[in-house]
């Protein structure tokens, strides 16, 4: 089997990693590329490892987003999950991954095990009882909310639930993946989009429902003013409704490429998406933001 090509592709967390810090960025798009084979320097096994840790911000998310999708594709099948049972599994599968990652499983099958920042960096526990605490909180508040009781009433009406799909938008292929496309009374559809953490602002968040709103018009040819978006924050347990409007959708599209050009500026062999190290500066020393970066052993700072 040949080797897998590193080939250019868009993702609004890739244009945050990009915005973030230029490093983080070289290292977890070409620094960790091919980490995971067997022929791996070791620096690239290393940084492959670092890629795929995890906070226990955005592990929660994931607990929380697999229990809402399994819910969803459960009662898709006819089945009517309850929210007792998916507080247990939930709680069950956060615990397991709390062992395993104590263990350094992860370090098996880093993309698959996941492994918390505190246990590879050796830093002391979180607060994991609060952790499974929120998690629980959570649970209750997808069930209760009435967005996802109006989902789970009419299931024929589910269209996708966590599809990883590719969208061609201005000549490069956008990652996207919704949490839920629901048909709507007027033969339109619903992106929903669960939020789980803190910090959520609404400019980013209409960013990102207007490139899902690209896929929508595009993919499933579904007229623009058909589509609507709801974003509902689980933490806060309350929803707003984004329009996705023409505007909108040309304004993302826009601004996929920008970013993309921006991104592809850097690269030394545009064609085989090669990337130089050294045009990709590490942030000023000091900056806050290394403190808590996944990547902090690699450039010295953690
Ligand atoms: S440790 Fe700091 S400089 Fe290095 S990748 Fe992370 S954020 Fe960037």
């Amino acid at each position: 089997m040949g080797e897998l090509a590193n080939t250019f592709s868009w993702s609004y967390s890739r244009h945050g990693m990009f915005s973030e810090c230029l490093r983080k960025y070289w290292l977890s798009y070409y620094g960790s590329w091919g980490g995971w084979g067997r022929g791996a320097s070791e620096r690239s096994r290393e940084l492959y490892l670092m890629k795929n840790l995890t906070s226990t911000a955005m592990w929660l998310g994931t607990v929380v987003h697999d229990v809402a999708e399994g819910a969803l594709k459960a009662r898709a099948l006819g089945e009517t999950p309850w929210v007792e049972r998916a507080v247990e599994l939930g709680l069950e599968r956060a615990r397991r991954d709390i062992a395993d990652s104590k263990a350094g499983r992860y370090r098996e099958n880093p993309k698959k095990q996941p492994g918390f920042q505190e246990h590879y960096y050796e830093e002391p526990e979180p607060d994991w009882d609060a952790e499974l605490a929120e998690i629980e909180r959570q649970i209750h508040n997808l069930f209760g909310h009435p967005i996802f009781r109006r989902m789970m009433d009419v299931p024929e009406r589910i269209l996708e639930v966590e599809i990883l799909r590719s969208v061609p938008i201005e000549g490069v292929p956008v990652w996207v993946k919704l949490d839920a496309l629901m048909q709507s009374n007027e033969g339109g559809v619903v992106i929903v989009d669960w939020k789980t953490g803190r910090d959520h602002d609404d400019a980013s968040i209409a960013q990102q429902l207007g490139i899902y709103g690209i896929y929508a018009v595009q993919l499933r040819e579904v007229p623009v003013e058909k589509v609507q978006a709801l974003h509902v924050n689980l933490r806060h347990n309350t929803h707003t409704i984004h329009p996705v409007t023409a505007a909108l959708v040309a304004e993302s599209r826009e601004f996929v490429a920008r970013s993309a050009e921006a991104m592809r500026a850097g690269l030394s062999d545009r064609e085989r998406n090669v990337a130089p190290e050294s045009g990709y500066p590490m942030l000023p020393d000091g900056d806050e933001r290394c403190a808590r970066c996944r990547f902090r052993r690699d450039c010295g700072r953690g």
